[in-house]
């Protein structure tokens, strides 16, 4: 076989990087080769998010694209996976640029997807029928293998790497469609998970971010013992190579206080803790079904406060949910002063099919307003991360160098062999200096010189 050339685009969260990382090295493991530039590619892959309309609305527009690229390029393979695939299915596949559609939970069939395809020259799906009560063990143990065998630091940062500790989410959030693309929760064994980091540290990974949707609720029973989050964070910290340790994504609800002492005992895991909170209305909070009061909620941050010295804490807020007034927005508004994050991605409501909220309530908050509102919450935590950061000023940071920075920033690079790098602390800071590139994925000192809300900047300490 002439060597095909692939070109894999990633929509969406840390999990779908995960997704597309493993994929990547299982097809170069395949004698595929992989190319940055869709126009080059015999075959393209987009790994698709479901969480917001706008993000299904961008891979419409590049399904576009790509049918006006086929036109020119004959026998060009599209596939579509990922969360978009698992919902729309067999709609999917009707779509004039798509030969191929697989879920989240069929990436370790896609080399074979592709295969068949380019033999058979016609198209082919392979999603879960009945996502919620399909019968997942085969499928989970196909997945653990693959997670092992292949890279899961490929198109990653220098050193970086991602281990996925459970799939799916059993929240069901009124508003989320995850639990409907990645099925039931289903945590790891253990042992797979530390097998796999082993293997990672051995390749060179000085830092893993262990990956759920919903990492606290990890739970796994294996001879008489229950591990939990806590459990995972104290075996990894065991693994020699290991430095630093993260852990996304937490829920407040029933966020057990071994996770945070394990934080504060510890010294490779992070004090790092994204724990979205979506809203500071107890009736927005109830409608969303989160489990959780804006009381309820503030007193797990002071916990965490109080148990983990200087730990950074961020958040989600979900803007013009179906029918938040100005009297729930201000709730949010106030919640987040009180919070005090290191910052907060902040989202507009968008609606999605399927879900509880859309059968049950209209999507009847102006779009303006969300946009308002959006500017509103951002400009709140702008204000408190600028001030926040100024405590750096003059101090000496440790950073783990993920490589160039990509955007123009105030630390004007002086040579070629100086550009302007990024680095991140433990506790999730950004931080901007000059120095080699040779110095990506290793360590350093920078001491902080000037800081704004989302970024600190700075000299290696040499
Ligand atoms: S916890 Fe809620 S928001 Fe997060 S993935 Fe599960 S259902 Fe979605």
């Amino acid at each position: 076989m002439d060597t095909k050339k692939i070109h894999i685009k990633s929509f969406g969260c840390q999990m779908n990087k995960l997704d597309s990382s493993l994929v990547t090295s299982a097809l170069k493991g395949k004698g595929y080769l992989i190319t940055d530039k869709a126009v080059e590619a015999d075959i393209v892959l987009i790994n698709t998010c479901s969480v917001r309309g706008h993000a299904e609305e961008r891979v419409y527009s590049h399904l576009g694209h790509l049918k006006h690229l086929k036109k020119n390029k004959t026998g060009l393979i599209v596939g579509v996976i990922g969360c978009m695939a698992q919902r729309l299915g067999t709609e999917l596949l009707e779509h004039e640029a798509v030969d191929i559609v697989a879920g989240p939970a069929q990436i370790a069939q896609i080399p074979e997807l592709i295969r068949k395809t380019l033999l058979n020259k016609s198209k082919s799906i392979s999603i879960t029928e009945k996502i919620r009560t399909a019968k997942t063990k085969e499928l989970n143990k196909e997945l653990d293998n693959f997670e092992f065998t292949y890279d899961s630091d490929e198109n990653h940062i220098h050193n970086q790497a991602f281990v996925r500790v459970m799939r799916g989410c059993n929240k069901f959030c009124s508003y989320c469609i995850v639990p409907l693309v990645r099925g039931p929760e289903v945590s790891r064994s253990p042992q797979a998970i530390m097998e796999q980091i082993n293997k990672l540290s051995d390749s060179g990974v000085k830092q893993v971010t262990l990956l759920g949707q919903t990492i606290n609720s990890y739970t796994y029973t294996e001879s008489n013992k229950t591990y939990r989050l806590a459990d995972l964070l104290e075996m990894a910290s065991k693994i020699d190579g290991i430095k630093w340790i993260r852990f996304i994504t937490s829920h407040p609800k029933n966020f057990d206080e071994s996770i945070l002492k394990a934080m504060a005992g510890l010294p490779k895991v992070c004090k790092y803790l994204h724990v979205p909170a979506q809203s500071g209305s107890d009736r927005i909070l109830k409608a969303m079904n989160r489990g959780y009061t804006a009381d309820e909620y503030l007193k797990l941050i002071e916990k965490a406060k109080q148990i983990v010295p200087n730990i950074a804490i961020a958040s989600d807020f979900i803007v013009g949910f179906p029918d938040e007034s100005d009297k729930d927005f201000q709730a949010t508004v106030k919640l987040v002063k009180k919070a005090k994050y290191k910052n907060c991605f902040v989202f507009k409501y968008s609606p999605r099919p399927g879900t509880l909220t859309d059968k049950k309530l209209q999507d009847n908050i102006p779009e303006e307003i969300k946009k308002l509102r959006n500017m509103e919450l951002l400009e709140v935590q702008n204000q408190i991360s600028s001030e926040d950061n100024k405590k750096f000023l003059g101090r000496i940071v440790e950073v783990l160098v993920e490589g160039p920075s990509k955007k123009p920033h105030l630390n004007k690079a002086e040579n070629k062999n100086n550009p302007q790098l990024i680095g991140r602390t433990a506790t999730d800071h950004i931080v901007v200096f000059n120095g080699s590139e040779s110095i990506a994925g290793e360590f350093a000192e920078v001491m902080i010189t000037n800081t704004s809300a989302l970024t600190l900047f700075g000299a290696l300490n040499s």
